[in-house]
């Protein structure tokens, strides 16, 4: 009776153990899975239509572009004219947010005419912070610096001189853009735009007050950025992390 209890005893014993060691290897088995998934998702691009040319080059513009088909050829040319006059070698890359309008087809023409423009295009509109992160996601190879600006002209595109000063003399990685007067707002714009700057303090969010995402980010600060895995962006709430 007693070698039958102890028999009983290590055919359990046994079972157990081959119970969990497969049940860890599962485990093991899936994570490995999983993060193959999250590594192969985080690597596929969100858009499905891109004019690059190939090559290095300090600073990229980074322009998200939705319904834009009358700012577009402004942005090209006060932007382009401002950097060629510096003698910067730039490239400007358009961020095309599944438009509806001639945008992309303005952007195709600017890139084919000449080689500082760059466009990629996402498959459908995903909103201004993805259209921003789609452009410093795919500059961030092949610069030293980049810097996104809204394609409606309402920022001073004057002050990238300082920025790219600050990040050349000061070492600054990442310089913020801020808008000293919001004259070309609506009282509604500005009110709503000044009470979502407050309510975001009060909630403890460090956010630059009147920054949009008019702004400077070297590279590697880029590099860095990209680990972040989160879905629902909010950058110039991210960038002061
Ligand atoms: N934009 C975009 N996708 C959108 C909405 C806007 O890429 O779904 C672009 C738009 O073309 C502009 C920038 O994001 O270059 C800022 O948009 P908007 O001027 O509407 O924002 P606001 O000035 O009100 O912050
Ligand atoms: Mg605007």
């Amino acid at each position: 009776m007693f070698e039958f209890v102890k028999c009983f005893y290590t055919v359990v014993g046994a079972l157990f153990v081959i119970y969990l060691l497969g049940y860890s290897t599962f485990l093991i088995a899936s994570v490995i899975a999983g993060s193959l998934d999250l590594y192969k998702e985080s690597n596929k691009r969100r858009y499905h239509n891109e004019i690059s040319h190939d090559y290095y080059v300090p600073v990229s513009i980074v322009v998200p572009a939705y319904n834009e088909e009358e700012s577009v050829p402004l942005a090209a040319r006060t932007i382009g004219g401002l950097l060629a006059e510096a003698d910067i070698p730039y490239e400007l890359l358009f961020v095309n947010d599944g438009s509806r309008d001639k945008t992309w087809e303005l952007i195709t023409g600017f890139a084919k005419e000449d080689e500082h423009f760059i466009g990629i295009s996402q498959s459908r509109n995903r909103g201004h912070q993805n259209a921003v992160l789609a452009g410093l996601m795919e500059a961030k190879d092949k610069c030293d610096i980049t810097i996104s600006i809204d394609c409606d002209g309402q920022d001073d595109i004057n002050a990238m001189d300082a920025m790219v000063d600050a990040y050349v003399n000061d070492g600054c990685e990442v310089v913020y853009g801020v808008r000293s007067k919001r004259d070309t707002d609506t009282f509604f714009k500005r009110f709503t735009a000044e009470s979502f700057y407050k309510l975001l303090n009060a909630m403890g969010a460090e956010g630059v007050y009147n920054h949009a995402d008019y702004r400077l980010m070297s590279a590697r600060v880029l590099h860095e950025f990209a680990n972040f895995k989160e879905v629902n962006l909010f950058l110039r709430g991210m960038v002061p992390l």
